[in-house]
């Protein structure tokens, strides 16, 4: 983000965040690529001197990639990053400051995509204190300038499609979309509504927007794409876990939580879900916002099937909690962020792709009960 130009950026009108230090990332992010500067700082500066788990085996590993070139990453002991202490706190930042981490990890949960009217600034949804300090935390607008200019972030996605595919068939040209991002946005922001009802009102404006006539919500076609999206993920943690794919014990467990967890969702589907409490629709509110700001959707293959894939994580987190009232926000980062890692995760795109039409369902028939 060093171009020289001024550049205008943008972030989710009223999104807070902070750290609390609750060590998720560390445990369950991809630690890497490495920069070779961090690498050869932390060599130079004895590393293994000043934390003797770096020098008990090596402390970062190298992976060779499909275009053959060879990235480091840092490596995990016991399912966490080798540097982080047991107070959850990072033993590098500790030791030698912020700058010594690397890009990465300075970053964390920051995201930005340049797209035609600039640069989008979000926040992701998988940091385990998101839910939380989405109230309380100091404004996201106020931190944009200090992590933009953190060098070898990796935070900096591009956006510049011909066309942005809304749903199925239908699609708008770039600018176009762009215009109907901010439209978009405009109109979900203050909804005090559930994350279906707040879906909804996406559908009515996108299908304005690009001349098609919605079928009427139907709730029982809802739940059959919900159920045939956990379905699918329960089968590739299927495979996952009998092939023993995983890459790492700590993923391998990762893997089999969240198997559990569809298990678990799948059961109580025909349950009423709980309501949210105020914060906690905020929360998924300012949620919806930065799947449209910060295209996130662009993983789930279009802009229905990302929106459907916001409503997956936020049913199926308030399935996993089993509250007798109103689900809180503080109850939410207990699942939330972890359902978001898994439907993240880039391995997962192939899959979500796949399932993209239930995910499209979702949206087109999600209705506030
Ligand atoms: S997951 Fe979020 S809150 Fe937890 S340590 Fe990482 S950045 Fe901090």
């Amino acid at each position: 983000m060093d171009s020289g130009e001024p550049v205008q950026v943008r972030v989710a009108r009223d999104a807070r965040w902070s750290c609390e230090g609750c060590g998720f990332c560390c445990h369950f992010h991809e630690l890497g690529p490495i920069e070779p500067e961090v690498i050869a700082d932390l060599t130079e500066r004895d590393i293994g001197a000043h934390w003797p788990r770096a020098a008990d085996g090596a402390w970062y590993t190298t992976r060779t990639g499909p275009d053959g070139q060879e990235t480091a990453w840092l490596a995990k002991r016991d399912g966490a990053c080798i540097f982080l202490r047991e107070d959850k706190l990072c033993a590098v930042h500790a030791l030698f400051g912020a700058a010594a981490k690397p890009g990465f990890c300075q970053a964390f949960p920051f995201v930005a995509i340049r797209d035609p009217k600039g640069v989008a600034f979000v926040t992701r949804s998988d940091c385990g204190s998101a839910p939380v300090t989405a109230a309380t935390g100091p404004a996201v607008a106020e931190q944009a300038a200090a992590a933009l200019s953190i060098p070898n972030s990796r935070m900096l996605r591009v956006f510049q499609p011909e066309r942005v595919d809304v749903f199925a068939d239908v699609g708008l040209g770039l600018d176009a979309w762009m215009d109907v991002e901010t439209d978009l946005l405009r109109a979900i922001y203050g909804l005090d509504l559930e994350p279906e009802g707040l879906t909804s009102a996406t559908r009515s404006l996108l299908a304005e927007a690009v001349g098609f006539e919605p079928p009427p919500p139907d709730p029982g076609r809802y739940r059959m794409a919900v159920f045939a999206v956990l379905k699918a993920l329960r089968m590739v943690m299927d495979h996952v876990i009998a092939t023993e794919q995983a890459p790492s014990p700590a993923e391998a467990a990762f893997g089999a939580e969240m198997h559990a967890r569809i298990g678990h969702t799948l059961e109580r589907l025909d349950q009423p879900l709980s309501p949210l409490a105020d914060d906690a629709r905020k929360y998924l509110n300012m949620q919806l916002r930065t799947v449209l700001l910060g295209k996130r959707f662009v993983g789930a293959g279009s802009v229905g099937a990302g929106i459907g894939l916001f409503l997956l994580n936020a049913t199926v987190a308030r399935y996993d909690i089993e509250a007798d009232g109103p689900v809180t926000s503080a109850a939410l980062a207990t699942v939330h962020p972890r359902w978001s890692r898994f439907t993240h995760n880039r391995s997962m795109h192939a899959i979500l792709n796949k399932a993209r039409p239930a995910l499209e369902d979702m949206w087109l028939h999600a209705t506030e009960a």
